[in-house]
Order: structure tokens, then C-alpha cells, then sequence
């Protein structure tokens, strides 16, 4: 029998990792042992007294059921709780908190809330491919927002044309950055804010590298700036700031009304987040931070390490401020394409190509720093070897 697939899926964008994943396999055919700054999923294991929640968790039969709805009381508490001793922003835990099954999940459906055929969604690019895949599934347009090393990664709202802005109904921006681990200011959440109020967008900060900084200079939420409510949410999760990509759990928190459009469609499609997990995840936020801090200054010396060992063999690079990503422009005369070939070809390192994410990322590579200190440490000695 023969499958149509649907018009959308034809509309995804190909799969640039395809060509990179060949290579790493017959890589790893010669015998190459890879070092993976590819992907960027923490290498280390969830906190132990996490862990043991969920053992406990697991025997109450309360958790066994559906779980339905917008996540534990209990849970969305904790997020509020949270929320206000990190970023001193109110929120009401009934109705301005919504769990979700990974922010991916929130992130892809929210589209199907507000977004129309011929609709537009403002996007970054380069970026985590989400946001865009949600337009695609949803039927609408998505406008690319380059971010650009001379705007300090930020989107120029300015250079958007009247007639998009019109059209638009949400914008994405995502801070602090990935891949650029750029990070934003007040100053420009401000102009977002006005934006998406006198043109009627919604405003959604993709907040997963909130907790991922270092030098104690902590990102700022979207949400401190006065009117931000009004107009927008931000997306959390709990992947990065304790190690739980696998576990599938985050949060949209911020206007109510948005997040009623969120939560109508997740209602008919899932249900919900296995209480288990939440139950696991109120301990995760309301128990000892020291753990967070400790992966802080794991990630801190990883990307010291990195960084310097780039610097040293004729790299340009900046130290991020924040998220576990080094955004490193490519040797002169080199493509994205061609960098990663030669990087994996000549020293086993495998990275991710900047215009992978996007096209304005063309010239850069992006180093993720969920790689140990020792193989780090034998990443910058093969680097060293490598005649550019
Ligand atoms: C990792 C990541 C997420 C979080 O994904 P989860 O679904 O919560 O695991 C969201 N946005 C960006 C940009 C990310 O890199």
C-alpha cells in the first residue's frame, strides 16, 4: 500500500543533521573515537534527592491515575513559590501556571491555539527548530527574525515590515539563547513588551536556560518587566536546571488567557503530566538548590576549558554568560558545513553546524558543554593538531 503523508509534513524543513550523522557513523565505523559537543542534553544524572521522591512517588496509587488538567496544585504552588524568591514576579498558581510535558510540548502545541492559515509567527533564527515546526503544523507563515552577532543575538524589531506585524500573531524569542547564548535585558524585554502590545502579538520568552549562568550574573525573566503579563507567557522546564530532559516535565506560566487557549487544546490531545513526575518535580523546586549551583560550576569550568582551548588555536569566541552552548565563529575561509567535516575528519570532535539552526547562523558552530572535563581536556589537545 502506498501513505500519502500530509501536506505539512512535506512543509518540514529537511533534516540538515542527516548528512552530519552519516558521517559520524562511518566515524565511528573507522574506529574514530567522538568526542559529542553535538548534542545538547546534560550528560550528568538527575540529583539523588530527586530521584528518591520519585521512588516514593511511585508507590502512592493516587499518581496511577490520568492526571488530567493544568498539573498538581501542589506543583503549580511550588512553581509560584519559585517564581517569586527567583524573579520577585507574582503569580497566581490557579490560574497563571500550566505544567506541561516538556516545554517542547507547550512550545509545539501553542500555535494551534491562536494560529490560522495565513496568520504569521515571528521566529528567531537561528534557533531551537520548534517554534517554526509548531507554524508549520498549524498552517500558518513563519517570519525569520535574524539574530546577529552586531545586535548582541537580539531580533530587530524595527526591521519587521508593517504589513507582517499586521498579520503576526505571536512572537518567540528565547533568552538566554540557544544556540548563541545570547541573553536579554531589560531594556529590550521592555521593547518586546510595547511591540506586541500596540500590534496585538503575542509575546512567548522560551525561559529553559534561565537557571544555566555563570558568574552569578542571573538572566532576568520577561515577566518583571510592568505590562508583561498583559501580553505574554514564558516557557520553563526542568530539563536543564536538574538534569531531567528524560523525565518530561516543564511549565508556561504568565497571562491567563493565553495559557486557557494552551490548556484547551493539550486537554483534547494528552493527559497531562504523570503526577509521579510532578510529585518528583515539587521536590526539585522546593528542596535544596544546592544541586543547581553545583551544575552551574561544572558547566562553568567545562566552558572555561573550551573556551580557552579555542582561543588558544586561533578561535574566536566569547565566554557565554549563560546556557551550556559555545557559539564559536569558524576558522576564516571555512563554511559551518565544512568546519564540522573537518573538526570530526581530523580529531573525532563532533558539533552542531550554526546554519543548521538557521541561516544567519552560516560562520559559526556551536559547542554544547555536555562533554566531561577529561574529554574536554583531550578535545583541546586534538584541536591543537588541527592545521586550519
Ligand atoms: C532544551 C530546550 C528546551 C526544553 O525542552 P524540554 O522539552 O523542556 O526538555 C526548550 N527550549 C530550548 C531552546 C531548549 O534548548
Amino acid at each position: 500500500m502506498k501513505f500519502d503523508y500530509s501536506d505539512r509534513l512535506s512543509q518540514l524543513p529537511p533534516y540538515v543533521f542527516i548528512e552530519i550523522d552519516r558521517k559520524k557513523k562511518e566515524a565511528v565505523k573507522q574506529g574514530i573515537d567522538i568526542i559529542d559537543f553535538g548534542v545538547g542534553d546534560p550528560d550528568l544524572p538527575t540529583p539523588q534527592h530527586i530521584r528518591d521522591a520519585m521512588k516514593r512517588a511511585i508507590e502512592e496509587p493516587k499518581y496511577h491515575r490520568y492526571p488530567f488538567g493544568p498539573g498538581l496544585l501542589e506543583f503549580r504552588k511550588a512553581i509560584g513559590r519559585w517564581y517569586k524568591v527567583r524573579f520577585g514576579v507574582e503569580l497566581d498558581s490557579e490560574n497563571e501556571i500550566h505544567a506541561l510535558i516538556g516545554s517542547k510540548e507547550g512550545i509545539g502545541h501553542i500555535h494551534l491555539a491562536f494560529v490560522n492559515p495565513g496568520d504569521v509567527v515571528l521566529c528567531p533564527e537561528p534557533a531551537y527548530p520548534v517554534y517554526n515546526i509548531g507554524t508549520i503544523y498549524a498552517g500558518g507563515t513563519s517570519y525569520f527574525m535574524p539574530l546577529l552577532e552586531e545586535n548582541d543575538f537580539l531580533p530587530d524589531l524595527d526591521s519587521i515590515p508593517e504589513k507582517i506585524r499586521a498579520k503576526a500573531k505571536m512572537i518567540f524569542i528565547n533568552y538566554p539563547n540557544n544556540p548563541t547564548a545570547g541573553c536579554a535585558n531589560k531594556d529590550f524585554f521592555r521593547r518586546v513588551v510595547d511591540f506586541g502590545r500596540k500590534h496585538n502579538i503575542i509575546v512567548i520568552n522560551d525561559a529553559a536556560y534561565s537557571e544555566i549562568y555563570y558568574d552569578g550574573k542571573k538572566p532576568i525573566s520577561f515577566l518583571e518587566l510592568p505590562g508583561a503579563k498583559e501580553v505574554g507567557i514564558e516557557f520553563h522546564s526542568l530539563s536543564k536546571t536538574y538534569n531531567m530532559t528524560g523525565w518530561r516535565i516543564g511549565w508556561a506560566c504568565g497571562n491567563r488567557d493565553i495559557l486557557k487557549g494552551l490548556s484547551m487544546v493539550k486537554e483534547n490531545i494528552d493527559s497531562g503530566v504523570f503526577g509521579a513526575i510532578q510529585a518528583a518535580s515539587i521536590e526539585a523546586l522546593n528542596g535544596p538548590q544546592d544541586c543547581v549551583e553545583e551544575i552551574r560550576s561544572i558547566y562553568q569550568r567545562r566552558r572555561d576549558m573550551l573556551s580557552e582551548g579555542l582561543g588558544k588555536t586561533g578561535w574566536k569566541v566569547k565566554r557565554p554568560e549563560a546556557t551550556f552552548y559555545i557559539w564559536a565563529r569558524v576558522p576564516e575561509g571555512y563554511s559551518s558545513l565544512q568546519t564540522v567535516e573537518k573538526l570530526l575528519e581530523k580529531a573525532g570532535i563532533l558539533s552542531t553546524p550554526g546554519n543548521a539552526l538557521g541561516p544567519s547562523g552560516e560562520g559559526y558552530v556551536r559547542f554544547s558543554l555536555t562533554v566531561d572535563e577529561n574529554r574536554i581536556k583531550e578535545a583541546v589537545d586534538r584541536l591543537r593538531k588541527i592545521k586550519w
